[in-house]
C-alpha cells in the first residue's frame, strides 16, 4: 500500500454497478482502506468485502443516519470479532440538526458509550463521527467528556475523529488522549481547516475520503471514490509546507499504527 483511506463506504448502493472496478482501481493505485459500516447490514457488507490485506472493515451504528435502529450489542460484538474488523464505528454524536435535542442527544450518548465499551473489550480503536451544531464545538466537547474517563481507566483506548471539522483547541484535546483526526478531500476546495492542520503533530493525522461523499474539487457533487485519498495527501502536504513523499509515508504509517494493520 502507498495510501490509506481510513473511512469509506464502498459497500453502499452507489457502487452496485462498478464495485469490483473500484476495488481493482484501488489495488492498481496501491490504495488500501477501511470500509465503514453505519448499521448492522452495512457492517456485514463491509466485512464481506474486507480481504485483510488492503481492505478492512469497521462495524458500528451511525448516530443519526439510522435513527430507528436499535443497537444490538450482541450482534455487534459478534461482528467485531471478525479478524478483518480493525475498528469500532462509525459511532458518535451528531448535533447538526437534532429534532428533539434533549432526548436525541441522550439516545446518541447512550449508544456511543456502548461502542466505547465494545472498543475496550475488543482492543480495537474507535471510528468516531462527531458533528457539532452550527458555529459551535458542542458534539466534540460532549464526545471528549464521554471519552476522557474511559481513557483514564483504559490507557490503551484509542480512535480516530473522522471528517474532523473542529478548531485547533478542540483538536488538541483529542491529541491529548492519543486520538487521530482524519481529513477528506474537502481540503481541495476550502481553507477553513488549514490553521488547525498546521497546529497538529503529523503523527495525529489520518487520511480518508468518506466516499461516496465529499468528492474533491473538480468532481464536487459527483460520487467520490477512495482514489481521492491521493488528493488529500497532496493537500495536507501543501497546507503544512512539507514534502509530499514524507507526508504520504508518515500518514500511511499512522494508519498502520492506529488500526494495527499487517505490514504490506
Ligand atoms: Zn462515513
Amino acid at each position: 500500500m502507498k495510501y490509506f483511506d481510513a473511512h469509506c463506504h464502498i459497500q453502499m448502493h452507489q457502487y452496485d454497478d462498478d464495485r469490483s472496478a473500484v476495488i481493482a482501481s484501488m489495488k492498481e493505485a496501491e490504495v488500501g482502506g477501511i470500509i465503514v459500516g453505519v448499521d448492522r447490514e452495512s457492517s456485514e457488507k463491509a466485512i464481506a468485502l474486507a480481504n485483510g490485506v488492503t481492505l478492512f472493515a469497521s462495524v458500528g451504528l451511525h448516530p443519526n443516519d439510522t435513527p430507528d435502529e436499535v443497537f444490538d450489542m450482541d450482534a455487534m460484538r459478534a461482528l467485531a470479532q471478525s479478524p478483518n474488523v480493525v475498528a469500532i464505528g462509525e459511532c458518535g454524536l451528531d448535533y447538526y440538526r437534532p429534532e428533539e435535542p434533549e432526548s436525541e442527544k441522550a439516545r446518541q450518548k447512550d449508544i456511543f458509550k456502548k461502542h466505547i465499551e465494545l472498543a475496550i473489550e475488543t482492543g480495537k480503536p474507535l471510528m468516531i463521527h462527531a458533528r457539532p451544531s452550527k458555529g459551535t464545538m458542542d458534539a466534540y466537547d460532549d464526545a471528549f467528556d464521554i471519552l476522557k474517563p474511559y481513557k483514564d481507566a483504559h490507557q490503551e483506548l484509542r480512535g480516530d475523529m473522522h471528517f474532523f471539522v473542529g478548531d485547533a483547541v478542540t483538536a488538541a484535546k483529542f491529541v491529548s488522549i492519543d486520538f487521530t483526526l482524519s481529513y477528506t478531500a474537502v481540503l481541495t476546495f476550502t481553507h477553513d481547516y488549514d490553521e488547525t492542520i498546521r497546529s497538529l503533530p503529523l503523527s495525529n493525522i489520518l487520511t480518508e475520503t468518506d466516499a461516496p461523499y465529499a468528492a474533491p474539487a473538480g468532481n464536487r457533487g459527483k460520487r467520490n471514490d477512495p482514489l481521492a485519498v491521493r488528493d488529500v495527501v497532496k493537500a495536507l502536504a501543501s497546507i503544512r509546507s512539507e514534502d509530499e513523499e514524507v507526508v504520504r509515508a508518515s500518514l500511511l504509517q499512522n494508519a498502520r499504527l492506529m488500526f494495527a494493520l499487517p505490514n504490506n
